[in-house]
């Protein structure tokens, strides 16, 4: 459904894209994670045909976003990140001027479709002005919507909303996910986990990491970390000393509930430190692979690539 290959977007002398390439499934929900400035917005704005990409191409549904943006125009519906509402419109009158903007057919029931989808068919009347911020998104996403699309794509639909609101928007974009493709950008990492089918991780206009968010996990956590408590008599400095000397240890971290050991690359160090504990005299009582949040990938992953940069 969307195909991007090799996209490039320079403001000026600035590369806000530097050649990213990935696709989207028909019916899939992609994440679009990364920090400030990642190049989130530039993309989603590429792909809903507001803007022209400097070099590279995307598709929608098989329409180019440049060579067809009056197409893609018709597959796509985009949330901005600030969306445009006028606060002296009702909510319907607000959606019926979309609606007519675009050509809708019949667009009087198709607008109460919408509200209905939305959860804002009770409130259709009110003014603009007058609802909450979650609301003013609803409307938002109602706007979105009302053309029909195959392909939603919504720009941080959860920013300054409240918990209850939030939680709100990400299950409506559950819902509205199961019958179309729909991307949206966050830089909220556990929202990503929650909601999404795969992730995209994009830091400085580069893809960094993509999979699903379990996968992203495993993937990271191959050689890992591991939590490890022993029982017996030892000190800080005997059991630093002991563990570092296993192969493949890279960090010991001593904490009063018990030890972090980190492994080198992919290596699966378990049987040499169970063997080494034992060897010294301890009791083994705990030896588990500690679980990584998307955030602790997220700064794992962006450090990594922050490293060959420096050295240039
Ligand atoms: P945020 O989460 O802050 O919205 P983002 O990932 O959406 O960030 P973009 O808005 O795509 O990031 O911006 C990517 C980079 O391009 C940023 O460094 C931004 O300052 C720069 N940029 C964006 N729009 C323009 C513009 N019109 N002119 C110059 N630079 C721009």
């Amino acid at each position: 459904m969307i195909e991007v290959d090799n996209l490039h977007k320079r403001y000026g002398p600035f590369s806000a894209l530097k050649g990213i390439s990935f696709r989207a499934e028909k019916g899939e929900i992609l994440g679009f994670l990364g920090p400030n400035g990642a190049g989130k917005t530039t993309t989603m704005r590429i792909l809903s045909g507001y803007m022209p990409p400097t070099s590279g191409s995307a598709k929608v549904a098989g329409f180019d976003v440049f060579e067809e943006s009056f197409e893609v125009r018709q597959q796509v519906g985009y949330l901005p990140e600030t969306v445009p509402l006028y606060p002296d419109m009702t909510v319907k009158g607000y959606i019926r001027y979309i609606a007519d903007l675009r050509g809708v057919a019949q667009a009087g029931s198709r607008v109460d479709e919408v509200l209905h989808l939305v959860g804002m068919y009770e409130r259709r009347e009110s003014l603009i002005r007058s609802i909450s911020k979650g609301m003013r998104q609803r409307t938002g996403i109602a706007g979105a919507l009302v053309h029909d699309p195959p392909v939603l794509i919504l720009d941080e639909p959860t920013i300054g909303l409240d918990p209850r609101q939030t939680l709100e928007v990400r299950e409506m974009v559950r819902t509205l996910g199961k019958e179309r493709t729909v991307m949206f950008s966050t830089h909220i990492l556990s929202e990503a986990e929650q909601v999404c089918d795969r992730v995209i991780i994009i830091d400085r206009g580069q893809i960094v990491a993509e999979g699903a968010p379990q996968a992203l996990r495993d993937q990271l956590q191959k050689g890992g970390r591991l939590f490890v408590r022993i029982g017996g008599s030892f000190t800080p400095e005997t059991v630093r000393k002991t563990l570092s000397g296993v192969g493949g240890v890279s960090s010991v971290t001593i904490q009063p509930e018990g030890i972090t050991v980190e492994a080198r690359g992919s290596q699966d160090i378990r049987a040499r430190l169970s063997a080494a504990v034992v060897g010294a005299g301890w009791e083994l009582l705990e030896l588990r692979p500690l679980a990584m949040s998307l955030e602790d990938i997220f700064m794992e992953i962006t450090a990594q690539q922050e490293k060959p940069e420096r050295k240039n």
